[in-house]
């Protein structure tokens, strides 16, 4: 599954269940009796609000018993006959929690095979989730999304991934209907007005990755796989599957060199969901995505929407072998099996488009998990799971992590050693299931190393190293020295990596390198004599942090773009930033750091650079508002003049993906009245006529002119979004209606969430927005705590323990009334405390640093902005 990245990240998952939390022994299924193939008929019109259906299972007794378990969560089972080789046996069943069914029969049977068919209906979901209904444009269509147990929601079924299996479906539709499942169709028939399609029998899969979807479907073929595929819409929508289409066969092919093997199913269908809470699922052979990230208008589509859908697409395609055709035994492994598709995602998307510096973007990500890692909410990725509860709560420090360690392996090990490691994994348990200690063996064969002992620090323990280097005594020596990287304030137990790193270094006016693996707490290494510095992870490969003498890190900094990779200066923007809230660096030195970064000629590093200036700008005290517009100015003006506000024919793509990043920094922090009106016009194009404006501008322009903006212009945006032809579209006008800075519009905003026409998923889409300034996070948060019921009753139960996020910023008030608000039992729900305690945790490091650096970097930004005169007050001419 792909997770949407927002602000409130954690808001944009998909499945993520937490329910009471039952006592796993009475959760998981026995053994005793085993499905070995089941079919599923199943009888869906949208129209309606409830369906029907029958299934027949063949099943294997593995050992005498007289009850076994299976699931069906909700789903009404009107008859069950159990039968075996000499005839029926009476079966009687109880529901327990999570769905689970016991069923006793009359009398204990031997091992041997035996069949259950069971007729049931069941009333369609509404939240997006299991088996649900949704409408668009007046047609009702129904959908599918499993992962990661609501299958037993839609049918009874053995809702476990190791439960791997044939399944056959069979769906009756309206006959002018189409029906999408994991196969190709064997056979039609048309009865009664119903259509019914028997589709082929799938090879072996865990219920989580079947799929269906019904309705007035149209589609495009996709070109150049070598098996029947399509993108497929709803009604009105195949002309944005274009790009869809054109980027598929490349990343399939890609991805069949890197495994070796051929893709493994029979026909490939893309399909776009209006209503859809993840980026993409990777059922086998029907990835359904949120059509926002699938759909491309081709008239206006952007670098960063195209960039989007290559890489999920590439995530998702990449799960067609990590995941379905070898599947992870249980959840614990749910991490390595995200981890991987994103590791391999990012992989394929940069060696497919090398324009996209896509491995400048990975990086970003990695060094971006590194500060919630660094918390004292952070776990070890690899957890013990009882149950499903909760599965998907540290999703993205798991996703993002992982990824990160596998680069930091791959590197170490050596790219074609590790391909090597993984294809004989794929290979030893293809159709089956494996464990994540399956694929570190099969590292360590392919490498000769002890990959799972090395792996094993950075998967079981939480957190990562910071990596200290100073000089020796001796001239030339240096030591290295290694401990756990906490924020300056905060208790944490002493853990100890064996770290993979290697020293990039000047040695006599000449660039070298020396790999090692630090295994001590402290090491010493010869570089020679004569280094003039020492960057202690070359192209920023290595989970970890680093330190190097103070004057070293400044020279570093002032040297960057000559002697360090992109990927290395994003590093050096990022392990700053962790040095200062480790105490090691002062807030006015680290404010000069970001200022020589914003020279950087890399349009990824300035993204960096901006992601960086987000955390500084929520510990800046109010009252140094003035001043801090006058840094972002310096810091940021000059390289908005290099990239320009508008594109120029010919220019690198990336400008487009950093130019509307640097008007919303100069038009918002920065109080650039040039860029401001320059935003105010073009949104007013946009609202005239949309083809008059970069499409690559339009999401920002509308977002810097609601700031200032009227009831009107809301008015404006909001009849924009129910009349939107197109996702994206739609996107951008409903986030930006969340950008009004007046407060009764704002509030306005607000309240549209929840009486406008939106689809489950868009509610955070507004809200995104608002919580984007200090007073709008109080506004937003507040109107949480006052419609707590209403919102909770729109969004699948597991959503609500995400609300804790809205307590996030660098108020102690706000956090106090929210731990109290979530202390109520009315507003508690399993699972809200991980994410409360991840809130906490932010919001305390941001006042502990305002409290040491707040005065020293308001100092810094005064006295540095009346000494310089290089940089345009607000409103003179750019
Ligand atoms: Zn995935």
């Amino acid at each position: 599954m792909t997770r949407l990245s927002s602000t409130l990240a954690c808001l944009c998952l998909a499945t993520l269940t937490c329910f009471v939390r039952a006592n796993a022994a009475d959760t998981r299924l026995g053994r005793e009796v085993v499905p070995t193939f089941q079919s599923i008929s199943l009888r869906l019109d949208a129209d309606s609000t409830s369906y029907t259906g029958t299934t027949h299972i063949e099943l294997k007794a593995t050992e005498p018993t007289q009850t076994f378990r299976f699931h069906a969560r909700g789903v009404t089972l009107d008859t069950i006959r159990f039968t075996s080789p000499k005839g029926p046996v009476k079966v009687t069943t109880t529901t327990g929690d999570k769905g689970v069914i016991t069923a006793t029969l009359a009398r204990k049977i031997t091992p041997g095979a035996y069949k259950m068919d069971i007729e049931f209906h069941d009333t369609f979901n509404t939240d997006a989730v299991g088996l649900y209904r949704m409408e668009k444009d007046g047609h009702a269509y129904a959908f599918t999304q499993f992962e990661a147990d609501y299958a037993r929601d839609a049918f009874p079924c053995w809702d476990e991934p190791s439960f791997k299996i044939p399944y056959q479906l069979i769906l009756s539709v309206p006959q002018d209907e189409v029906a999408i499942a994991n196969t190709l169709p064997e056979k039609e028939t048309v009865k009664d007005g119903w259509k019914t399609t028997i589709f082929k029998t799938t090879r072996p899969l865990p219920s989580y990755l079947l799929a269906i979807a019904t309705g007035d479907l149209e589609w495009v073929e996709i070109p150049g796989l070598g098996i029947p595929g399509r993108v497929v819409t709803v009604k009105g929508q195949s002309q944005l599957a274009k790009a869809a289409a054109e980027t598929t066969a490349p990343i399939l092919h890609a991805l069949e060199a890197y495994f070796g093997t051929p893709y493994p199913y029979d026909k490939l269908d893309l399909i776009a969901i209006p209503e859809y809470w993840a980026g993409a699922m990777e059922n086998a052979g029907a990835i359904t995505y949120s059509d926002r990230v699938l759909l491309l208008d081709p008239t206006a589509q952007t670098v960063s929407q195209m960039r989007r859908l290559v890489m999920v697409s590439a995530h998702e395609l990449s799960h067609m072998w990590f995941g379905d055709l070898v599947t992870m035994q249980w959840w614990d492994d749910l991490w390595l099996n995200e981890s991987f598709a994103d590791w391999m995602g990012d992989k394929i998307t940069h060696q497919l488009h090398p324009e996209y510096d896509w491995n400048l973007t990975s990086v970003q990500d990695s060094q971006k998990i590194m500060f919630e890692d660094a918390r004292p909410s952070t776990r070890a990725i690899r957890q013990p799971v009882e149950s499903t509860d909760n599965l998907f709560e540290n999703v993205g420090l798991a996703y993002n992590k992982g990824k990160a360690v596998l680069s930091m392996f791959e590197q170490w090990v050596g790219p074609e050693t590790f391909q090597k490691g993984v294809n004989a994994y794929l290979k030893a348990h293809a159709w089956g299931n494996a464990t994540a200690d399956d694929l570190w063996k099969s590292l360590d064969q392919s490498s000769g190393r002890n990959v799972s002992q090395v792996m094993a620090g950075f998967i079981e323990q939480p957190g990562f190293p910071l990596v200290t280097v100073e000089p020796a005594s001796t001239k030339g020596t240096y030591v290295l020295s290694q401990r756990r990287f906490t924020n300056l304030g905060v208790e944490q137990a002493a853990l100890s990596w064996q770290i993979p790193l290697t020293l990039k270094f000047e040695h006599d006016g000449k660039i070298e390198s020396r790999s090692l693996l630090l295994v001590a707490s402290e090491q010493s290494v010869d570089l020679g004599p004569n280094v003039s510095w020492i960057y202690p992870n070359q192209d920023a490969y290595g989970y970890f942090r680093w330190n190097v003498p103070a004057e070293m890190l400044k020279s570093l900094a002032a040297t960057s773009a000559r002697s360090l990779t992109p990927r290395e200066r994003i590093g050096l923007i990022s392990s700053s930033g962790a040095l200062l809230l480790a105490g090691a660096i002062h807030g006015d030195d680290y404010l000069r750091i970001l200022e020589t970064m914003g020279a950087d000629p890399q349009p990824l590093v300035l993204t960096s650079l901006l992601d960086i200036l987000q955390n500084v700008k929520t510990v800046i005290p109010p009252d140094a508002s003035v001043a801090f517009a006058a840094y972002v100015r310096r810091t940021l003006g000059p390289a908005l003049d290099r990239v320009g506000m508008s594109a120029a024919p010919g220019e690198a793509e990336a400008l487009s993906v950093v130019r509307p990043q640097l008007l919303a920094w100069m038009g918002d922090e920065g109080r650039d009245a040039t860029v401001q009106s320059f935003a105010e016009t073009q949104a007013k194009h946009f609202l005239e006529d949309p083809s008059s404006v970069d499409p690559a501008l339009a999401g920002e322009v509308l977002i810097l002119a609601a700031h200032n903006g009227d009831q009107a212009l809301f008015d404006a945006y909001r009849a924009h979004v129910e009349s939107a032809k197109t996702p994206a579209v739609r996107s951008q006008y409903l986030n930006a209606m969340g950008a009004f800075r007046k407060p009764e519009i704002r509030k306005a905003a607000l309240d549209y969430v929840l009486s406008g026409p939106l689809h489950p998923n868009e509610i955070f889409t507004v809200t995104r927005a608002t919580g984007n300034d200090e007073p709008g996070r109080e506004a937003t948060y507040r109107w949480m705590t006052e419609h707590y019921e209403a919102i909770t009753g729109r969004i699948p139960a597991e959503f609500a323990t995400y609300l804790p996020f809205f307590a996030s910023g660098c108020s102690e008030e706000r956090l106090k009334n929210a731990q109290a608000f979530f202390a109520d039992p009315k507003h508690h729900v399993s699972g809200q405390e991980v994410q409360l305690a991840e809130v906490t945790d932010q919001v305390e490091d941001c006042l502990r640093l305002r409290e040491r650096e707040g005065t020293a970097m308001a100092g810094y930004l005064e006295t540095s902005s009346h000494a310089s005169g290089a940089h345009p007050p607000a409103g003179s001419p750019r």
